[in-house]
C-alpha cells in the first residue's frame, strides 16, 4: 500500500511504498552521483583517493559517500581511504561504528577495570592469610 510522503532530500510529495525512502526523483539523483564516483573511482590512480578528494572532483556530497561506505557500495578493501566518521570522536572510521583509536580506548578501559577488579580479589584474598610475601 502507497503512502503519501514527503522527501527528506527535495521535500516533494511521492508514493512511500516501504522500499525506497526518497522519491523516484532524488532515487535516480542518487544513483547519478553513485556513477560518476564509480567512474572516478574506478581508475587504479583514484582508488587510494579520500573523501574529501572525491568531493572535490565529483561535486557529491560527503554524506552521500558516507552513506555508500555504510553501505558496503563502496568497499573499504578496494578503496582504502574511504569511510565515515566514528560514531564518538567524528574521526574517519570503515569498519564497525567505531574508529580504531576508540574501540582500543574502550578496550583499555575495559582491560584497566578487569585489573583493578583483579587486584581488589588479590587483596581481599591476601587479608585472608594466602598472599605468600616471602617467596622469592
Ligand atoms: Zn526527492
Ligand atoms: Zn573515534
Amino acid at each position: 500500500m502507497a503512502e503519501l510522503r514527503n522527501c527528506p532530500t527535495c521535500g516533494e510529495f511521492f508514493n512511500y511504498t516501504g522500499v525506497r525512502d526518497v522519491c523516484h526523483k532524488c532515487v535516480q539523483n542518487e544513483e547519478e552521483k553513485y556513477q560518476i564516483v564509480y567512474r572516478f573511482l574506478r581508475k587504479r590512480e583514484n582508488r587510494a583517493a579520500t573523501v574529501e578528494r572525491i568531493v572535490e572532483v565529483t561535486g557529491v556530497e560527503q554524506e552521500l559517500l558516507y552513506k555508500w561506505v555504510r553501505k558496503n557500495r563502496l568497499h573499504p578493501a578496494m578503496f582504502p581511504n574511504l569511510g565515515y566518521p566514528c560514531d564518538n570522536c567524528g574521526h574517519i572510521t570503515n569498519q564497525g561504528k567505531l574508529c580504531q583509536k576508540c574501540q582500543e580506548e574502550l578496550k583499555s578501559e575495559l582491560r584497566t577495570f578487569e585489573a583493578a577488579k583483579e587486584f581488589r580479589e588479590t587483596l581481599a584474598s591476601s587479608e585472608k592469610g594466602t598472599y605468600l610475601s616471602e617467596k622469592k
